[in-house]
């Protein structure tokens, strides 16, 4: 999966208002939610609701004015996860259901990979919808999306404390609705509720549409909404492959490609267009289309060789070299053995001429599976 998150901040949401300082500092979902409903493992207990607060609760559990969120959002010892929170993919429910024998809930796609309970280890003879907690977690949603993000919520500090942190949070990205939905789906999928990640990640993008067309008719659409679109569309393409969707993964892919050429000379998008056009590559392939695939791992080959020509960088050679294997595979199962083993060759001359000393972790393991590979072939 690649990250839409760019710590160098070269993708960032712009267009949207600057966060109101004093409404980013409160939880907007004060006294909109049943307190009695909302149990915070380890955050504030009633009549603990810190000083600035004490006493504004009212007996029902029910914020009032001037109250503090009940999930603790605004106080230094507020909750990680709260029972808003699936306790198998730590993240807020997403079609929250009810185990039948025992109580215990779950997100409707994480119990399905469960026999027992994971709680506790009761067989899952059953589930029920939970329609109240699920009520609840997109009230929450709702009131929060435009002014936080996750991050800050699930941390329970103030929001000023992180500004300027790199801890799983973008620093560079505004508050608005198409980052919080970013975030939330992006923890889905490294949580593995695809199903989750999904939906959310379409929520996230018909948001980055919306500034699109808010942009466009100020006619100012910023390459960087492009880039975001085209990363979104990404990762949706990967959610779809994981939920064995491979039709509506070509289609995101495919989008993927077509908004990530909107953002021409921008490095970054550049990057992920050959990582686009490869993962559709890849799924004509799979799906017996090597024609096809042909043609996407080649426009994969073409896109990468350009960039080199601006920078040079020995990831850029590794890069080339997965891209010209891909093309070399192709054009041997479409029988061009002659083509192939001469690309075969060029991607084992690049591969050896790559000093492996600067490459990352993950690329070097890239780096070394590659080269055995390429021996093979050419053995
Ligand atoms: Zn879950
Ligand atoms: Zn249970």
């Amino acid at each position: 999966m690649s990250c839409p998150f760019r710590p160098q901040g070269s993708i960032t949401i712009t267009g949207r208002p600057p966060p109101e300082e004093d409404g980013a500092r409160q939880c907007p979902a004060r006294g909109t939610l049943n307190g009695g409903e909302i149990s915070c493992r380890g955050g504030p207990k009633a009549g603990d609701e810190g000083d600035a607060d004490k006493g504004a609760r009212g007996g029902d559990g029910v914020s009032t004015s001037g109250g503090v969120c009940p999930l603790g959002f605004g106080t230094s010892q507020g909750p990680k996860f709260s029972s808003l929170h699936c306790p198998l993919c730590k993240c807020l429910f997403h079609e929250c259901v009810r185990l039948a024998v025992c109580g215990h809930r779950y997100c409707r796609f994480c119990a399905s990979r469960c026999r027992d309970c994971p709680t506790c280890g009761a067989d899952v003879q059953g589930i029920e919808d939970d329609a109240e907690m699920q009520g609840l977690v997109d009230k929450y949603i709702d009131a929060h999306c435009v002014n936080h993000t996750i991050w800050e919520l699930e941390s329970g500090e103030p929001v000023d404390k992180h500004r300027g942190l790199k801890v799983d949070d973008p620093t560079g990205l505004q508050r608005c609705s198409a980052t919080f939905f970013l975030q939330l789906g992006l923890r889905s999928y490294m949580s593995g509720n695809y199903v989750a990640a999904r939906q959310r990640l379409l929520r996230c993008k018909a948001e980055l549409h919306k500034l699109m067309q808010k942009g466009s008719q100020e006619s100012s659409v910023d390459v960087a909404l492009w880039c975001q679109l085209g990363a979104v569309c990404g990762v949706l393409g990967d959610c779809s492959r994981r939920c064995g969707d491979s039709e509506a993964a070509a289609h995101h892919y495919l989008d993927s490609v077509n908004h990530l050429k909107q953002a021409e000379g921008n490095d970054e998008a550049t990057r992920e267009l050959a990582v686009s056009l490869n993962k559709l590559g890849d799924l004509h392939f799979y799906g017996n289309d090597v024609q096809a695939a042909r043609e996407k791992y080649a426009e994969a080959l073409d896109v990468r060789r350009k960039q080199q020509q601006k920078s040079h960088s020995d990831e850029q050679v590794l890069e080339i070299a997965v891209s010209l294997t891909k093309v070399a595979d192709a054009d041997q199962a479409l029988g061009n053995t002659e083509a192939a083993s001469k690309q075969f060759s060029e991607a084992q001359r690049l591969v050896q001429s790559v000093k492996t000393a600067g490459l990352d972790q993950g690329r070097a393991a890239m780096h070394q599976h590659l080269a055995s590979f390429l021996q093979e072939r050419l053995d």
